[in-house]
C-alpha cells in the first residue's frame, strides 16, 4: 500500500473518475449526491473488467484454477475489510448485498432473543432501514421501540438516551453519521453506555466510511453495517461486522448451498463462520471490487481525505448561507460533508429539477428519513453531499446554480 501523500492532488484524483468527464444537459457534470452513491474510479472498474476477462468463475467448491483464482481473491477481499475496520477476525466480517440487508440479517437474527417487556432504543435520525427491520422484529417479539431524540441542531440529546437505558434494553442501534443532516454521533458514549446497561450495540457504517477510517475494536462495537458503493466501491455488496460470539449466537439468516456442514432430510448442520451467513452464489466479483476501493481509498490516505472534504465543507456552509432565505438543517458542532437545505417559500423538488438542468446532481426529499424531515415540519430537503473528488469550483457553480433558480422560481 503506498504511503499517503501530504496533500490531495485534485486534478489526478479527479482523472481517476471517467464519469466525471460527463456532460449533463451540454454542461459539465457536478456531481454532489455522493451520500446516495458514490462514483467509482478507473483503477475499481479495472478489478471487475479484469474479474469477467479472467477469472470469473464459482468460488468455494471448484477444484479447477479459474475457481480457486477467484475464491483466494475473495477471501483476500474479506482481509482487506479486516485490515481496513481492525476486525479481530476474518470471518467477523460477512459479505452481504450492503447496509440494508446486513441489518435485516441482524434483525432476523435477535428474533429468537427477544420476549415481550424487552426494549429496544433506535436514534431520532435514522435511514427507515434501520427503523423498519426493527418495527418488524417488534411486531413478531413483542419488544418495544423507544427513540432517543434531536434538537434542533440535529445532535441526539443524549441526557434522555442515558435516562432510556435500562435493564430491559436489549440493543440500541444509531447511525455513526446520519444521511440527511450528515451529523457525527457520538457512538463511543453510546456503546460504552449500552454495554453498561447490559444492551448490544448496532452502528449503521454507510455514512461514516466513505469519510473517516474506523477501528471496530477500539470501539468495542457489536455489529456495523458498510454499503460498498458509498465508499467507491460498486452496487449490490456490503458487508456486515459483528462479533464472533453474536454470529456463532444468531441463526442463519437464509438457508441454502454454500452456508452448510451438511445436509440431510432428517437435519442439517450449519457451516462455520463466514459461511453460515453467505448462502448461494455471493457477489464475488463485487466482494474483490469492494476490497479494491478500500485500497483506493487508503492510498489517497482518510487522514487527507478528511481534512480536504471539511474544508469543501466549510467553504460550501459559507457560500450558500450567503444566499437570502436559505436554512441549512443539520448543524452539528460535528458533521461531515452533507449539506441539507431549504430557501423559503421553494419546494426542494423545483429548485433540484432546475439545478439537474444545469448539470449539477444533488438530492431533494426526505433521504429515506421521514422522522428527520417530519421533527422538522419540512416536506424535504435540497441535499448537496460532497466528496473528496469534487472542488471549490463545483461549489461556486452549485450556489451561482441555487441563486438563479431562486430567482426563477420567486
Ligand atoms: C445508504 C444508507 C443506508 C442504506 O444502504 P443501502 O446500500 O441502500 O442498503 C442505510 N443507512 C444510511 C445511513 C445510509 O446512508
Amino acid at each position: 500500500m503506498a504511503e499517503a501523500k501530504s496533500g490531495l492532488d485534485i486534478t489526478t484524483i479527479r482523472e481517476d473518475f471517467p464519469i466525471l468527464k460527463r456532460e449533463i444537459h451540454g454542461r459539465p457534470l457536478v456531481y454532489l449526491d455522493n451520500a446516495a452513491t458514490s462514483q467509482t474510479p478507473q483503477q475499481v472498474i479495472d478489478v471487475i473488467v479484469d474479474y469477467y476477462s479472467r477469472y470469473n468463475a464459482n468460488i468455494h467448491r471448484g477444484v479447477h484454477t479459474l475457481s480457486q483464482e477467484a475464491t483466494v481473491a475473495y477471501e483476500n477481499a474479506r482481509q482487506t475489510l479486516q485490515r481496513h475496520f481492525n476486525a479481530r477476525k476474518a470471518y467477523e466480517i460477512i459479505f452481504t448485498s450492503g447496509t440494508t440487508h446486513s441489518i435485516n440479517l441482524v434483525a432476523n437474527g435477535f428474533t429468537g432473543f427477544l420476549k415481550k417487556g424487552d426494549e429496544l432504543l433506535v436514534s431520532a435520525m435514522e435511514h427507515h432501514s434501520n427503523i423498519v427491520p426493527w418495527q418488524m422484529l417488534c411486531e413478531k417479539t413483542g419488544a418495544t421501540l423507544k427513540v432517543i431524540p434531536m434538537n434542533t441542531r440535529g445532535e441526539l440529546v443524549m441526557e434522555t438516551f442515558h435516562d432510556l437505558l435500562n435493564e430491559n434494553t436489549r440493543l440500541v442501534f444509531c447511525n455513526h453519521v446520519s444521511n440527511a443532516l450528515g451529523t457525527i454521533n457520538p457512538i463511543e458514549e453510546i456503546i460504552e453506555a449500552a454495554h453498561a446497561a447490559g444492551a448490544a450495540v448496532l452502528i449503521d457504517g454507510a455514512q461514516s466510511a466513505p469519510h473517516m477510517k474506523v477501528d471496530l475494536q477500539a470501539l468495542d462495537v457489536d455489529f456495523y453495517t458498510v454499503s460498498a458503493h458509498k465508499v467507491c466501491g460498486p452496487t449490490g455488496i456490503g458487508m456486515l461486522y459483528g462479533k464472533e460470539e453474536w454470529l456463532n449466537r444468531m441463526p442463519p439468516y437464509q438457508g441454502g448451498g454454500e452456508m452448510i456442514a451438511e445436509v440431510t432430510f432428517e437435519k442439517t448442520t450449519y457451516a462455520d463462520l463466514p459461511n453460515k451467513f453467505e448462502a448461494g452464489t455471493p457477489n464475488i466479483c463485487g466482494g474483490i471490487a469492494f476490497g479494491a476501493a478500500i485500497d483506493y481509498l487508503n492510498e489517497i490516505g482518510f487522514e487527507v481525505i478528511e481534512a480536504y472534504e471539511n474544508d469543501l465543507m466549510a467553504y460550501a456552509t459559507e457560500q450558500l448561507l450567503s444566499i437570502e432565505g436559505l436554512k441549512i438543517y443539520g448543524t452539528a458542532e460535528n458533521k461531515t460533508s452533507v449539506i441539507s437545505f431549504n430557501v423559503e417559500g421553494i419546494h426542494p423538488y423545483d429548485i433540484g429539477t432546475l439545478l439537474d438542468k444545469m448539470g449539477i446532481a444533488v438530492r431533494t426529499g426526505q433521504h429515506c428519513a421521514q422522522p428527520i424531515m417530519d421533527y422538522y415540519q419540512i416536506p424535504g430537503t435540497v441535499r448537496a453531499s460532497f466528496s473528496f473528488y469534487n472542488t471549490k469550483e463545483e461549489i461556486n457553480v452549485l450556489v451561482e446554480g441555487v441563486k438563479r433558480a431562486v430567482q426563477m422560481l420567486q
